[in-house]
């Protein structure tokens, strides 16, 4: 991920580093050089605009041309652009960086069975991620997990939970058919509860676009399930169309955070490095391939440092 982008930023950097002071000129051109690289990322445009204009204004104004290493100021300057883009926030402070990082992690904070509800249009790897989750919370945080499928329309995503739920040792929720989403959230609730699970995860079911009753069924079932986390499942090689799904998920239904999965597929990060500025949300995970483990809590700075190599 980010392969090329960060080649064509450190491309900008060479240009900069080694030398004595630098120019307005010198500046403008290396900031035209960031803009494209970032468009050719397929980063959203607004969202260029305003990282170009921050670095440049920091850039000049910090007197940083002026620098006898002005060219390892910038890369300093881009490092915390980019990492305030993916959503972090800086501080030299340990102990506030440690709570921002907390911050990406799920909340749990509630009486159990704690509702995770997971939601994304058919093909994101919602019922994958479901899965990784699962493990996730089981092995890092020693949760007793259950998994429902709410899926009514595709049995064969309901069977595939199952399927998970078993690789990732997860309790499952039977299939009973002709259940609606409703009625299968209430007996998932009922049933998390007797069996002393700390977590539900309710796999809504995906559609191919954005509809109102996709978003009434979701609706609902929050409304019964009152999740802790309602977390968007997005798929990064969609580009901006992921931010876009995003974007119109969290205006029908609050979400929490977002997953973006196939980021090894993903060599160009424009949804990863949009998403936040655009629709103000979290990225709490990342999926980085097929298996279950292919799973990676987000960390914005460690991001923002691979990018950079
Ligand atoms: P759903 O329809 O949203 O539930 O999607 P699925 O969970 O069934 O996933 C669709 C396909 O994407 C499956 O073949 C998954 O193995 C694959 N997939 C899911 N997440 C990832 C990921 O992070 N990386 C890769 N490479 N494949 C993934």
């Amino acid at each position: 991920m980010f392969e090329a982008l960060g080649d064509r930023l450190t491309g900008v950097f060479d240009t900069l580093t080694g030398r004595g002071a630098l120019s307005e000129r010198d500046v403008d051109a290396a900031m035209r050089e960031i803009r494209k690289a970032l468009l050719e990322a397929d980063v959203a445009l607004p969202v260029v605009k305003d990282f170009v204009a921050k670095v440049r204004t920091e850039t000049v104004g910090e007197k940083v041309i002026r620098a006898v290493k002005p060219g390892q100021q910038v890369v300093k300057i881009v490092n915390d652009a980019l990492i305030q883009m993916l959503g972090g926030t800086l501080s030299d402070d340990d102990a506030d960086m440690a709570a921002v990082r907390k911050s990406a992690e799920l909340n749990l904070n509630a009486k159990p069975p704690v509702v995770i509800l997971m939601a994304g249009l058919q093909g994101s790897g919602k019922t994958t991620t479901t899965g990784k989750l699962a493990l996730f919370l089981k092995d890092r945080a020693k949760k007793k997990v259950m998994l429902a499928s709410l899926d009514t329309n595709r049995p064969a995503a309901m069977e595939q939970l199952g399927m998970l739920a078993e690789k990732s040792g997860a309790g499952f929720l039977p299939i009973i058919k002709d259940q609606s989403p409703t009625e299968i959230t209430t007996r998932a609730l009922k049933e998390a509860a007797k069996g002393g699970y700390d977590v539900l995860f309710l796999d809504t079911a995906g559609r191919t676009t954005i509809n109102e009753e996709l978003m009434a069924d979701v609706i609902a079932v929050a409304r019964i399930a009152k999740p802790t986390e309602t977390l968007l499942v997005a798929d990064a090689l969609t580009g901006q169309d992921a931010v876009e799904t995003a974007r119109r998920f969290n205006d029908a239904l609050p979400l929490t955070g977002l997953v973006l999965t196939r980021i090894d597929g993903d060599g160009r990060g424009g949804a990863a490095l949009s998403m936040k500025a655009v629709t103000g949300l979290p990225i709490k995970f990342l999926g980085t391939g097929e298996k279950l483990d292919g799973l990676e809590a987000f960390d914005a700075e460690r991001l923002a440092g691979r990018i950079l190599g």
